[in-house]
């Protein structure tokens, strides 16, 4: 996980001009709605916005009103689906600064799903000067009430109008930025986790290690049946066999066991290598804990829940952070996890790692970068 080039200053290589919204949010407006938090729902007002030609290459660099966007209705992303995307979070602290938890890691992961998806790479200094041009201007934005940040949204598609079947040669880089409160309504309550039947997200060589769209698009009927049965999230096993725990919809997962180690599927290729699960591997094992990076059958970790050898479970990402498992269930089992409570491991790296984040405990990761 690469977190050199946030310590770097940004290069000015393609500074953006700012094309001012001629009507921003009145300023109360922008205060009622940020007193009054949900997820993705509300955006700010501006984007950033980069063009790509294959003659080119990136150009025209400008921060502009958010808005709709113009698209050829034969653009290749409508129906090719070649696009990527990344999620992270500006976050204020109690002295008004505004800090981005390990951007560069972003930045680098973004351009590992590029590859994977023949899209151009976005130099990370672009990556990381989009970020704070946006930022410059749409500060006001980044919410100060406890566990709210401004979620941003980097992404990159095709928009070349061509039905070919190819890699397009127009591309459009944006980053869209929505203030936010939780990502489960109701706070840090455990959740309830459906275990998918039939459906996988990622197969060997697939796109699982990438960031692109269409993993959620196939996510999203099996994410449906975890809510018919009452859960919120969906968790997937392996294509191969079926019997080992990859990765939730939009998280990766870990297992505390009664004797303190703690495991985590290995990166396969087929899961996302989250970042908020690189830097919860090294919280804990900063606080001496044993950690297991594995293939997790989900049949032991019934097991072991039954038999109080697995005492937590927990799901990490940076939009939901560090969330409690409760309850694990599909047709063959329904079992409740630590009586359905949030455990101790969970809920002190919770702490550990949202103290860092929100400037409470000192960062001697280095994890942190100042933007305003
Ligand atoms: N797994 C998937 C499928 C995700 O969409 C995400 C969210 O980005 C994660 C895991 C967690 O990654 P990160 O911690 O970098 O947010």
């Amino acid at each position: 996980m690469v977190d050199t080039a946030a310590a770097q200053a940004p290069s000015n290589a393609g500074a953006f001009r700012v094309v001012a919204n001629p009507s921003p949010m009145p300023e109360a407006d922008r205060e009622a709605a940020l007193a009054d938090l949900k997820f993705g729902t509300q955006f700010t007002d501006h984007m950033a916005h980069i063009t790509w030609t294959r003659d080119g290459g990136w150009g025209d660099y400008r921060v502009e009103p958010y808005g709709p966007l113009t698209l050829d209705p034969a653009a290749a992303v409508l129906h090719y689906a070649q696009e990527i995307f990344e999620g992270l979070k500006a976050y204020r602290w109690a002295d008004g600064s505004v800090w981005l938890f390990r951007p560069a890691a972003n930045a680098e992961r973004f351009n590992r799903s590029a590859r994977r998806m023949a899209l151009p790479e976005l130099p990370v200094e672009d990556f990381l000067n989009s970020v704070t041009s946006l930022l410059a201007v749409d500060n006001a934005w980044v919410p100060g009430v406890e566990e709210s940040s401004l979620y941003l949204r980097p992404f990159m598609f095709a928009s070349e109008a061509f039905l070919g079947v190819r890699p397009a040669h127009v591309i459009e880089y944006l980053l869209i930025a929505s203030p936010v409160g939780p990502y489960f309504a109701g706070g840090v309550k455990p959740v309830s986790i459906w275990v998918a039947q039939g459906f996988h997200r990622a197969g060997p060589g697939g796109t699982g290690d990438a960031k692109c769209g269409g993993n959620y698009a196939a996510s999203l009927l099996p994410q449906q049946q975890a809510y018919d049965h009452g859960c919120q999230q969906v968790l997937f096993l392996d294509a191969r066999e079926s019997r080992y725990l990859e990765e939730l919809g939009g998280m990766n997962v870990f297992v505390v066991r009664r004797d303190g180690s703690v495991e985590t599927p290995r990166l396969t290729g087929t899961i996302l290598e989250g970042i908020t699960r690189a830097s919860v591997i090294q919280l804990l094992e900063d606080q001496n804990f044993k950690v297991v990076e594995k293939d997790i059958t989900a049949d032991e970790v019934v097991a072991g829940v039954e038999s109080g050898d697995i005492a937590e479970v927990f799901a990490c990402g940076t939009a939901a952070v560090v969330t409690p498992v409760g309850r694990l269930a599909c047709p063959d089992f329904d079992v409740a996890i630590n009586g359905g409570e949030a455990g101790d491991v969970t809920m002190r790296i919770r702490k550990a790692l949202t103290d860092i984040q929100y400037g409470r405990a000192d960062d001697t990761y280095g994890w942190m970068q100042r933007v305003v």
